[in-house]
């Protein structure tokens, strides 16, 4: 087994194609050599080890030594230097490199190779004994906390190495670490290795070889720590997989002042202008620019600093850009003028990124137009949607003062919530239900889950590229970090600026698109393209954003053939969920209409009707606003298919508890308050949500069904003469046995030649039913031969199928994701493997007997990728989701697309012919 790929001086064993067996990191090194870019020399150790490390309790296959001992000889002979020689020393880093990027999760060691001895002459060779004694703090610095895990200790506690720097920084005076001197740095060492001594209690290592394979194996052990597993989870990464080893010839940025660090984008990730975008630190090393110690300078002020590395850098970027056809994010290190290459990897970006990228670059041909979509995550669309602070708002905050500081736009968007100061306060609070800020002096890859659960995050050191603004971007997240004014407090969970001080738990407001931090809340309003196609308050061509958003969804209905529809109750959401494309309404709960106005009291009436004929007093009162609301619907649906669904929920939903409440209802109405009480009583059930309601109503009680249907019948009859098209399809609900349905279609039926009839109007409508309910989809067949359409109510039939109350799962469910139980909440995303299988089989079965039938979903599922992919292969018509959401089911449908394989595309075909 080939355990270790060697690269440098233009060749390399590997390349990106191999990017499962070397990583990420490791394949894209082998890459750069390949095609000439200055990379130092180095080998890559396979994931393939990193398996066998953790499935063999902890060790390696046997030919891993002999193989890595040969690529650190081919080093040694490539570099002219010796890995632990007591006059022209190796140093190496030891980095990981996973096949997927996880910024930051595991471990990274530089510098290795220093020793007591080897100082020495790294002082001497390069003239520059701060130098050396700068390197050996920095390597004894991450090897101590990497390798041998001295850490700072508790949540509000300082990194016990920071503490140290900084107590030795304020004894001799030094503001900045650049300010210490050779002396200093060396007593810094000694320190430092007092604190491994103590807390260790053994002495730092000082055989090389021994440091390379304490490293190796903690980065292999990485791969396992909390915070790599959860950034896995989270992004669906195999725990499988493993993680390369990169161990490479150091090349030193902080090497004096024609020296530098730094991480660099081929085009802004943030807004994605094409502009190289990044950010460098003089005299520094790599992790300094990543970890946010320092804020550094904006590349764009290195074309004056450094000239000539900056016209290398340009240089690079267009070889990069124009060889692996994306954005690129890489790291660089500049040795006295000369740039290296550390590493690249397709950027990360905003949701806004994305699509600006997306579009440039087919303009550019430097991708075809299918290539463009592919590039666009659906979900990326919601950020894109994302609201900004309201301008009024923003200026009179402006205005009062409570401008509290500037900070670098690292995650656009606007956020306002509650300050906290520690993750897992961030955590806490946001289980609580809180919307929470997390302020951090600077955030770490341990902040993670603190992250995920605020809705937006600053921190007062860092630049753009820090963990705080990588991982905030990925998330989508508002993000604002070197905010330098601020002065974060852990232990007294306060931030002290301007004078001000904010507490745990005070309001503020941060701006990711403009750096701004806010006391007290912000309003947040629309974003562009929100304003252009909802609130029609900006012209499309005046918003760059808007057009290529434009250009984007014009590319998905290309290739789409899922139709989309949306969700709506009222004539403006579906006035909303045309603007973004809607084909027509999946879903329109009638219930939602009983709430307006004082129809409520009508719709009690209706409750406690002791007969049928109280009933249909109650009933009749309600008709107009029905009919009022449909009328609305139809007019602004124009000819496209309308799904209402007949009364759902549970009756005593609309029965107010309260007793004072109930007294005036009974009053009211003229019933005695005993009456009603017991009324209400009676209505109680244990189990609601598998109790009466859907069809069951209107079996119970047909003239709700069959006034409702009048409703929906007259308000089509009324719009198809004002010379609008109309299409109704009436649905009913919680259907499990056939005759269910076929006793409500009857009622609907005779309504629809009733008013047909009297109208002298022809109504083109259809009837069908929701699977919601797993019998249903057992007996699909059956179930067929009356319905026209189905529509899968995807969140009671994930309830029944797998037996977890919709409303209720949330106490238990996070600790199935915890033990990777389910892999995502199968309310949001659809349980494939056990639901999909009773999707495929009623519809399988319902079409056998209606070829014709036409499918569709409604439940939440309608509006998550994932899931829209999964409708699109099985087959499915179309997907219902908010209004907010259409965007984003329409990229998906058209990723399904692009994604499947020639089997699936044959049946999209069958589908639209039939
Ligand atoms: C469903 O169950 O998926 C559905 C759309 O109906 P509701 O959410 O109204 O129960
Ligand atoms: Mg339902």
């Amino acid at each position: 087994m080939k355990t270790v790929y060697f690269f440098g001086a233009g060749k390399a064993d590997g390349s990106a194609q191999m990017k499962a067996l070397l990583g990420g990191k490791g394949g894209n090194l082998a890459e750069m050599t390949r095609i000439g870019l200055p990379v130092p020399p180095g080998f890559t150790i396979t994931t393939e080890v990193c398996t066998h490390y953790v499935t063999h309790r902890k060790s390696y296959p046997r030919e891993l030594f002999p193989q890595a001992e040969a690529a650190l000889k081919r080093l040694e002979n490539l570099t002219g230097k010796k890995f632990g020689h007591a006059k022209n020393p190796l140093l190496v880093s030891v980095r990981s490199g996973a096949r997927e990027s996880m910024p930051g999760m595991m471990d990274t060691i530089l510098n290795l190779g220093l020793n007591d001895l080897t100082v020495e002459p790294l002082a001497t060779r390069s003239a520059n004994p701060r130098f050396a004694w700068d390197s050996y703090r920095r390597f004894i610095q991450m090897y101590g906390d990497v390798v041998l895990q001295v850490r700072s200790r508790g949540k509000d506690a300082h990194d016990p190495f920071e503490e140290i720097l900084s107590n030795l920084k304020e004894e001799v005076g030094a503001e900045r670490d650049t300010s210490l001197t050779a002396g200093n740095l060396r007593e810094l060492v000694s320190r430092y290795k007092k604190l491994i001594q103590r807390r260790t209690g053994s002495e730092f290592p000082q055989d090389p070889k021994k440091q390379l394979w304490g490293a190796i194996g903690a980065v292999f052990e990485s791969w396992n720590n909390d915070r790599a597993i959860v950034y896995r989870r989270k992004y669906h990464i195999p725990h499988t997989w493993g993680t390369a080893v990169n161990v490479q010839a150091m090349v030193f940025g902080n090497l004096g002042n024609t020296s530098a660090t730094g991480v660099a984008f081929t085009r802004d990730p943030a807004t994605g202008k094409k502009e190289i975008y990044g950010e460098y630190l003089i005299n520094a090393q790599g992790e300094d620019v990543v970890a946010g110690v320092r804020t550094p300078y904006p590349i764009s002020r290195m074309r004056q600093e450094m000239p000539k590395a900056y016209a290398e850098l340009e240089r690079i970027r267009n070889l990069l850009e124009r060889h692996f056809r994306d954005m690129q994010d890489f790291e660089f290190t500049i040795e006295d003028n000369k740039v290296y290459m550390l590493q690249t990897r397709s950027g990360k970006r905003t949701g806004l990124a994305a699509v600006r990228i997306a579009v440039e670059m087919e303009k550019e041909r430097l991708i075809d137009w299918k290539k463009a979509l592919l590039r666009v995550p659906p979900d990326s669309l919601s950020h894109v949607l994302a609201p900004v602070f309201d301008r009024k708002d923003r200026q009179q905050a402006q205005g009062e003062g409570r401008l509290l500081a500037k900070g670098l736009a690292a995650g656009p968007g606007a956020a306002s919530g509650k300050a906290v100061f520690n993750a897992e306060d961030a955590v806490e609070w946001a289980n609580r239900g809180e919307k929470v800020l997390l302020a951090r002096i600077e955030t770490t890859p341990e902040d993670l889950r603190g992250m995920i659960a605020a809705e937006g995050i600053l921190t007062a050191r860092g630049g753009v590229s820090s963990h705080a603004a990588l991982v905030a971007r990925q998330m989508g997240k508002v993000c604002v970090c070197g905010a330098q004014d601020i002065h974060v407090d852990y232990s007294h969970r306060r931030m002290v600026v301007k004078n001000r001080t904010i507490r745990e738990g005070d309001s503020i407001s941060i701006d990711g698109t403009s750096g701004e931090v806010f006391e007290g809340e912000v309003r947040t309003a629309p974003s562009e393209i929100v304003q252009v196609l909802i609130t029609s308050s900006l012209e499309g061509r005046k918003s760059l954003i808007y057009r290529q958003f434009a250009t984007l969804m014009k590319w998905a209905d290309k290739v789409r053939t899922l139709k989309i529809r949306t969700n709506a109750d009222q004539p403006d959401q579906a006035a909303n969920a045309i603007a973004f494309g809607a084909e027509g309404i999946g879903l329109c709960r009638t219930e939602h209409m009983f709430f307006g106005g004082n129809r409520i009291d009508a719709v009690r009436e209706m409750i406690i009707a002791e007969t049928p004929e109280a009933r249909q007093r109650a009933l009749l009162k309600l008709l107009p606003y029905q009919r009022e609301d449909f009328i609305g619907i139809f007019r602004q649906m124009r000819g496209l298919p309308v799904t209402i669904r007949t009364l759902d929920p549970p009756l005593h939903e609309f029965l107010p508890n309260d007793g004072e409440i109930l007294r005036e209802l009974a009053d009211k109405l003229q019933i005695p308050y005993e009456k009603i009480a017991s009324r209400v009583a009676q209505l109680h059930e244990a189990n609601p949500m598998l109790g009466h309601r859907g069809c069951r109503l209107g079996i119970s009680y047909p003239e709700i069904t069959q006034i409702q249907a009048r409703a929906i019948f007259e308000a089509a009859a009324f719009v198809k003469k004002e010379g609008v098209p109309v299409r109704p399809e009436i649905m009913i609900p919680l259907v499990g046995f056939p005759r269910e349905l076929s006793l409500q279609l009857a009622i609907v039926h005779q309504a629809a030649k009733e008013v047909e009839e009297a109208s002298r109007v022809t109504i083109p409508y259809s009837v069908g039913t929701m699977i919601e309910v797993p019998r249903a989809a057992l007996v699909a067949g059956e179930i067929a031969s009356e319905a026209e359409f189905f529509s899968f109510g995807t969140n009671d039939l994930t309830q029944m199928v797998l037996g977890m109350s919709r409303d209720d799962s949330g106490s238990f469910l996070p600790d199935y994701l915890e033990h990777e139980i389910v892999k995502a909440n199968p309310f949001s995303s659809i349980d494939q493997s056990g639901l999909g299988k009773l999707m495929a089989l009623a519809i399988e079965q319902g079409r056998k007997v209606r070829p014709t039938l036409k499918v569709g979903i409604c439940g939440e599922h309608g509006g998550d990728p994932a899931s829209v992919e999964f409708c699109h292969a099985l087959g499915l018509d179309y997907v219902s989701c908010s209004p907010y959401r259409v965007p984003i089911a329409r990229l998906a449908a058209a990723h399904a697309v692009l994604k499947a394989s020639t089997v699936a595309g044959v049946r999209a075909k069958g589908k639209r012919e039939r």
